[in-house]
C-alpha cells in the first residue's frame, strides 16, 4: 500500500523553507491521480509559496502498475553506483514476484520491468508504455534523431513528454547537465527512510535537482517511429546497450 511521508527542504532559488509529501512505493493501481501527476510532469514538483521557483524533488521509489503489466523502479538521477543501483532494482523486484508465492511468480513473468534514474525518466517510460511503444525503439529512435543532428548521445537530452494523437512523439530537448545543481538532503524525518522503500546510495535519502532547462521540443511522425519498429532487430543489433534487461536509456552508462 502507497503512503505519503513528509520531506522538508529548502527552495533552490530562495532558500525559504518547505516541504513536499513524498511517496513510499507507487502503486498506480491504486493511485490513478499520482499517475496524472507523472503523464502531465507534476509529479514530485515543489513549487515554492515565496517565490514560485518549480524544483523537481527525486527520491527512490516503486511504480508499479499491475493491470497493465509494469514495473518500475526509480532511482535519483547520476547514481554514483550503477552495480548497485541495478541490484536494488532487481532485489525488490525479486522479492514482489521471483520469490514470492507461486501465484506472484506467474504475475512477475508477465511484467515488464525497467529501471530509470530520475522522475522524467520514469515518465517517459509511463507514457511510451501506457501508448503501447516499444521503449527500446524509443531509445534508439533519440540516438538516431541526435546522429541526424550530428549531436553526441551528452550534448543535450531528449525525453519523451507527450504521445500525441496519431502517435506522433514528442520529444523536451533539455540542457544538460540536469542534475549539476543536485544537493544532497537529509533522509526523510526520523533520519531513516520508511520500510518499502529501496535504499539509496549512502547518505542520501530525496535529492532536489534544479528543473532542468527545455530548450526546444521535436516531434517524431508516427511513421518514422513504425519504420524504427519494422527495423527493431537490426536497431537493437546496433545499439547492444539497448538490449539491457533493466536499463532502457541511452543516457546511463558509458
Ligand atoms: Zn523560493
Amino acid at each position: 500500500m502507497s503512503t505519503w511521508y513528509p520531506y522538508r527542504l529548502a527552495c533552490p532559488a530562495c532558500a525559504a523553507p518547505g516541504s513536499i509529501a513524498l511517496l513510499k512505493g507507487i502503486h498506480i493501481s491504486r493511485l490513478p491521480m499520482v499517475k496524472a501527476d507523472i503523464r502531465e510532469g507534476r509529479f514530485q514538483v515543489y513549487t515554492c509559496p515565496e517565490c514560485g521557483h518549480r524544483t523537481q524533488v527525486e527520491a527512490p521509489s516503486v511504480y508499479t502498475d499491475f493491470p497493465n503489466g509494469q514495473f518500475i523502479a526509480v532511482e535519483a538521477p547520476n547514481p554514483p553506483d550503477l552495480p548497485a543501483a541495478r541490484r536494488r532494482g532487481r532485489e525488490v523486484f525479486d522479492a514482489c514476484f521471483t520469490f514470492g508465492p507461486d501465484i506472484a511468480a506467474t504475475l512477475g513473468a508477465s511484467i515488464r520491468h525497467r529501471l530509470v534514474f530520475g522522475v522524467a525518466a520514469l515518465r517517459e517510460k509511463v507514457l511510451a508504455w501506457d501508448a503501447g511503444l516499444d521503449d527500446r525503439v524509443v531509445e534508439a529512435l533519440k540516438l538516431d534523431l541526435l546522429a541526424e543532428e550530428g549531436f553526441g548521445r551528452k550534448d543535450h537530452i531528449l525525453r519523451l513528454v507527450a504521445v500525441l494523437p496519431g502517435l506522433h512523439l514528442l520529444f523536451a530537448r533539455l540542457r544538460p547537465p540536469v542534475t549539476a545543481d543536485r544537493v544532497p538532503h537529509p533522509a526523510p524525518e526520523g533520519g531513516a527512510l520508511p520500510p518499502g522503500v529501496p535504499r539509496p546510495a549512502a547518505g542520501i535519502g530525496a535529492t532536489v535537482c534544479r528543473g532542468a532547462e527545455v530548450e526546444g521540443h521535436v516531434t517524431v511522425p508516427a511513421l518514422r517511429y513504425e519504420r524504427a519498429l519494422q527495423r527493431r532487430a537490426h536497431l537493437l543489433r546496433e545499439h547492444l546497450g539497448l538490449s539491457d534487461e533493466w536499463v532502457v536509456d541511452v543516457y546511463v552508462g558509458g
